[in-house]
C-alpha cells in the first residue's frame, strides 16, 4: 500500500513541480517570476506574452527595456516594471 505524503506547491500558481521538500519550495518562492513583488517581465503591464505562455524560459521580451540583450535574464526588481 502507497503511504501519503505531504507535498508544497508555489502560492503564485507557477508550473513549478510540488516538492516535498519544504525547503526547497521556499527558496523557490524568493525568486518566483510570478511573485508580482519581483517586479519581473511575468507580473508587469509591459509583456508582450500570453499569460498561458511558457513561463520557465526566464527570458522574457521586455516591451520597455529593448536595451536587455537577447539570451540574458530579465532580472527581478526591474526598474522599469509597471504592475500588470
Ligand atoms: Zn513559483
Amino acid at each position: 500500500m502507497p503511504v501519503e505524503v505531504k507535498a508544497y506547491r508555489c502560492q503564485y500558481r507557477c508550473r513549478r513541480r510540488a516538492t516535498t521538500v519544504l525547503a526547497s519550495m521556499v527558496r523557490h518562492e524568493k525568486f518566483c517570476l510570478k511573485d508580482p513583488e519581483h517586479k519581473t517581465c511575468l507580473t508587469c503591464s509591459h509583456n508582450s506574452r500570453n499569460p498561458g505562455d511558457d513561463y520557465e524560459d526566464p527570458y522574457f521580451e521586455c516591451a520597455v527595456n529593448a536595451e536587455i540583450p537577447e539570451g540574458k535574464k530579465c532580472a527581478i526588481d526591474c526598474d522599469k516594471h509597471e504592475r500588470g
